[in-house]
């Protein structure tokens, strides 16, 4: 191996995490960065832990970096619930990371499958990637709910702060226990999301799907559909010229249209349905685990990771002492969206060629039959394929790699 290290010229912001994808993160960096980079990273620990010890300071502290410093790289974290309350032991039910973050960058996330040749989509039409671009602000993610007791009224309020009369609705004229729940959004929030999909879109030269239910919600959803509108007239001659389109349907038409459809279109989705359909397109794609994905903020920061959890079962087997075949490949996606990302920024080509290679060295593992278990199941049949453990695959890729660099 030649001893000369490529340089990341700027800093990197590396958030860890938990789990089995902290334990993938660590090999990771050991076998396929560390060797090969000299780079400046700021680290923060986004475990679980030490959120509870700073209570969750530590997440604000990377969202401001990241802000600083234009480039980061996020390992999966818990978001707690009340199991994690008592399995860590925790002050108080910590905020979901990801929310925390992109509250704070403001972004848009898309989501893109990760495609490697010997792995056919479940949905046998789809010949492309489908992307998805997740609305990263409001709704249920930034909600107030209310557990009701008993008999009452739930409304809905809003005070002018010009002092002009409330604006009220009854919700519901409770007789009994039951929820209520409030939900927001912003104009300004929505036509950035709008902004960013049209030049994702426009960047990756495939048409641009927005989809929602301004027929059941025809003041919150119809308010996303008309942004949308107004946004595509901007960019009507500019999507001509790239020969890619603009197109509205409702949300459970665009499901049915999808399914049919042959890939290579950009899915610009509200919040709930970004979270829900990207995790249906990772598996239909193959795994969870070969989704890639990026929050792009409005002002061009990128934070990149994986579309996937700390995948929590694998885990405790992990502890357990046994070995497992969790599959790394968006963990390493996520490094060198973000090595080639810091190397645009930097202008460093020795940069983004090693990310370039990493990537290559990656699916041509998988493409040789060496896989993980999650692959193995849906892969083509192949007298090739092996399943191994976690190690072992970046073992493998790392040995691919190194071939790339000597
Ligand atoms: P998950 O971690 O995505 O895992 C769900 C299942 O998908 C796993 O049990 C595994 O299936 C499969 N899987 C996911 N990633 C895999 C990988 N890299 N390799 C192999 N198989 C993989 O979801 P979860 O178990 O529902 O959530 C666990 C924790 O993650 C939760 O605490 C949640 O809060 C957190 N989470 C974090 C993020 C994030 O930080 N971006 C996103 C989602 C969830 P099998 O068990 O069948 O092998
Ligand atoms: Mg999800």
């Amino acid at each position: 191996m030649s001893n000369k290290k490529v340089r990341v010229k700027g800093t990197l912001v590396e958030l860890d995490g938990d789990e089995m994808t902290r334990v993938m993160w660590k090999m990771v960096k050991e076998k396929l960065l560390l060797p090969y980079l000299d780079m400046e990273i700021e680290y923060f620990d986004l475990g679980l832990p030490n959120r509870d010890k700073t209570d969750d300071r530590v997440t604000l502290e990377a969202a401001e970096a990241i802000k600083k410093h234009g480039v980061g790289v996020k390992c999966a974290t818990i978001t707690p619930n009340k199991d994690r309350i008592k399995e860590y032991n925790l002050k108080k039910e910590w905020p979901s990371p990801n929310g925390t973050l992109r509250a704070a960058l403001d972004g848009t996330i898309f989501r893109s499958p990760i495609l490697v040749n010997n792995v056919a989509p479940t949905v046998k039409a789809w010949k492309k990637p489908i992307h998805i671009g997740r609305h990263a602000y409001g709704d249920v993610y930034k909600n107030q709910e209310i557990r009701v007791e008993g008999p009452g009224k739930g409304e809905l309020v809003f005070s002018p702060a010009n002092g002009g009369p409330p604006v009220r609705r009854l919700i519901h004229e409770f007789k009994g226990p039951g929820i209520l729940q409030g939900i927001h959004n912003t104009d300004d929030s929505i036509r950035k999301f709008a902004k960013a999909c049209f030049t994702y879109a426009l960047d990756q030269k495939v048409d641009l799907w927005f989809s929602d239910k301004d027929t059941i919600s025809k003041t919150y959803d119809s308010r996303f559909t008309q942004i949308f509108k107004e946004e595509s007239e901007n960019w009507k001659t500019a999507f001509e010229q790239a020969h890619v389109s603009y197109f509205f349907t409702l949300i459970d038409d665009a499901v049915a249209r999808v399914m049919r459809s042959e890939g290579g279109i950009l899915w610009a989705c509200k919040n709930y349905d970004g979270d829900v359909m990207s995790d249906m397109l990772g598996s239909a794609y193959g795994s969870l685990a070969m989704m890639s994905s990026v929050l792009v903020s409005p002002s061009g920061q990128f934070e990149y990771e994986a579309a996937h959890g700390t995948v929590q079962k694998h885990y405790y087997k992990h502890l357990k002492g046994e070995k497992t075949s969790s599959n790394p490949m968006a963990l390493i996606f996520a490094w060198t969206g973000a090595l080639r990302k810091r190397g645009e920024f930097d202008k460093t080509v020795d940069v983004i060629e090693f990310a370039n290679k990493l990537e290559r060295s990656a699916l041509e593992t998988v493409e040789s039959g060496i896989m993980t278990g999650d692959l193995l199941k849906i892969a083509l049949p192949s007298p090739n394929n092996k399943l191994v453990y976690t190690q072992e695959f970046v073992d493998a890729i790392a040995e691919n790699l190194r071939s790339k660099i000597d």
